[in-house]
């Protein structure tokens, strides 16, 4: 059956619920909290600061490190807790999408410790991480050359969809998977693109579809970013 109407209703470039909050985390030099729906990533970032083992140090620039981690019960399935290959490459792709905003020249031999945790899962966590991060960057005053706005697309039954639930990434036609997800992220005020990975089948004609959605929803989101950063500032 093709996907004509949406699990939950909503239109097929329509994201859940947002809702984004920054500093969530007194101790942290900057922290943000930011929601797909049910989807809920905290971030905090603490530095910089001198980077140790010293010889891991950069005197020509600081280093930005990612952990990304979800709660055991953030999804109904326990999840064992601890690092796992999906986690390893989750704070790989993160610290990847993250990096080009940073002026990070400007803090050699040392780290930027950036901490993101899912607190409830249902699909699009690390979209949901990078656009929490981005914010808890911001609010830690690092100097930035833009915020990084995120956001999954996929292709469901032949359809273009965004923001991406478990039971759409999940979604079955004639026994067989029928969805492609795509995870993208872009800095949008020079439109390149940190994030673009791919897990299914798509044609280039779909994907360039896909591509067109993913910035115009990235674009919303971004509004999304500065005003609640403007607030926060405003407070
Ligand atoms: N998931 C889960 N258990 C796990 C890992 C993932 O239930 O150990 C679920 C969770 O809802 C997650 C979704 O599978 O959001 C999709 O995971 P994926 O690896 O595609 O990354 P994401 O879409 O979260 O960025």
């Amino acid at each position: 059956m093709p996907y004509t109407k949406r699990f939950d209703g909503r239109k097929f470039d329509e994201t859940r619920k947002i809702e984004a909050e920054v500093g969530v985390i007194p101790n942290a030099d900057g922290s943000a909290m930011f929601c797909f729906g049910d989807t809920k990533a905290i971030a905090a970032v603490y530095g910089p600061r001198t980077l140790y083992p010293q010889h891991l140090q950069d005197p020509t620039r600081g280093r930005l490190k990612c952990i990304y981690d979800m709660l055991s019960f953030s999804v109904t399935e326990r999840k064992r807790p601890g690092p796992s290959r999906r986690s390893i490459e989750i704070s790989m792709v993160t610290e990847k999408a993250l990096n080009p905003a940073l002026k990070l020249e400007k803090f050699p031999n040392s780290a930027v410790n950036l901490y993101i945790m899912v607190i409830q899962a249902n699909a699009g966590t690390r979209t949901a991480g990078i656009n929490a991060a981005s914010l808890a960057l911001a609010h830690a005053g690092l100097p930035m050359t833009d915020l990084v706005s995120s956001v999954s697309v996929g292709k469901i039954g032949g359809k273009i969809c965004v923001d991406l639930t478990k039971d759409e990434e999940d979604y079955k036609e004639k026994d067989e998977k029928d969805t492609t997800d795509i995870p993208f992220a872009i800095m949008p005020r020079n439109g390149k693109v940190t994030l673009l990975q791919l897990d299914g089948k798509i044609t280039s004609k779909e994907l360039k579809e896909a591509l067109q959605t993913a910035k115009k929803v990235c674009n919303q989101i971004y509004e999304v970013q500065k005003k609640v950063l403007q607030e926060a500032l405003n407070k």
